[in-house]
């Protein structure tokens, strides 16, 4: 397991972490200057961030500071009630794909969806299994199109109580199940075999009570694991969405996570993502990334 008690070369914040600083919202091109300024050498933004600032000049900032992407948030939300939705959501997330591009992102994650309507408090069906299926056929529709560009999508497990509003995959075995189907491949992590073009990504916060959870990253193997995502689980937890711990305020033993992940082989970064209205967001930006880089050290 590599040793991040010395450096933070493997750090990367996911953009949503550090939103807002002091309650007011922080635009992308001053997250990344303060993350440069902290020898922080990647990050994952959100699509709405890249929006506000314009891809052209993302792409540009992130060049200017030698800054990789550990991911682009987010895809997905492929389920609706009728072909003209389905259609829209395909379309949206090719333009998702475009941007990963121009951006250099390793991969696409993907937030699936749930049942459609439910994020705004209509849902319009109980049929999760027809959520599941629409999913399936939106990201094998959607595959064809990463191809051609070569970006691969991550599937992101969220955990159940998602299931209604975000994400009807909600086990790394259920995404692991979707990524075989749809884009078989030799397992593990041989020399020769070819990138996936369908993996998973892996968010500690999602998963991390899963008692499959061990066996099903050894099944994924360094092809499919594509993304790690840290932050902690606060007992007690006040908000289902945005009261995430940082790291070692939780229950999650992290170290032993990525130790999983990192024995098939994944070398990648650490991506830190917190959503946390109450607190982190409450607080100066400079102070939540110098306790990222601090709590990466000591407890991931
Ligand atoms: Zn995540």
């Amino acid at each position: 397991m590599r040793d991040f008690s010395t450096d933070h070369r493997w750090l990367s914040i996911n953009t949503a972490t550090v939103r807002k600083s002091r309650g007011v919202e922080v635009l992308l091109p001053d997250i990344i200057e303060a993350c440069a300024r902290r020898g922080i050498r990647a990050i994952s933004p959100w699509r709405d961030q890249v929006a506000a600032a314009g891809v052209d000049v993302v792409a540009r900032l992130l060049k200017t500071h030698d800054m990789q992407l550990s991911g682009y948030c987010r895809g997905g939300m492929f389920p609706d009630t009728d072909a003209k939705g389905r259609q829209a959501a395909y379309d949206d997330n090719r333009r998702a794909i475009d941007e990963a591009c121009a951006l250099g992102a390793p991969c696409l994650v993907l937030v699936v969806g749930g049942l459609p309507g439910a994020l705004q408090g209509k849902p319009a069906h109980k049929d999760i299994d027809l959520a599941r299926t629409q999913v399936s056929y939106g990201i094998a529709k959607l595959l064809d199109y990463a191809g051609t560009c070569g970006m691969p999508l991550a599937i992101e497990p969220l955990h159940p109580m998602y299931a209604a509003e975000r994400a009807c995959i909600n086990t790394l075995e259920q995404a692991l199940d979707v990524c075989d189907a749809l884009d078989p491949m030799k397992s593990g992590a041989e020399p020769g075999t070819r990138r996936a073009a369908l993996g998973v990504a892996v968010d500690a916060y999602h998963v991390w009570w899963d008692p499959k959870l061990k066996a099903q990253i050894e099944r994924a193997g360094k092809n499919r694991l594509l993304a790690l995502h840290v932050c902690d689980w606060l007992v007690p937890t006040n908000d289902l969405l945005n009261d995430r711990g940082m790291m070692g305020d939780g229950v999650i033993d992290l170290p032993q996570l990525r130790g999983w992940v990192e024995a098939q082989g994944f070398a990648g970064y650490s991506e830190v993502e917190i959503f946390s209205s109450a607190n982190w967001w409450q607080r100066d930006i400079g102070e939540v990334l110098d306790m990222c880089i601090s709590r990466h050290r000591s407890a991931v």
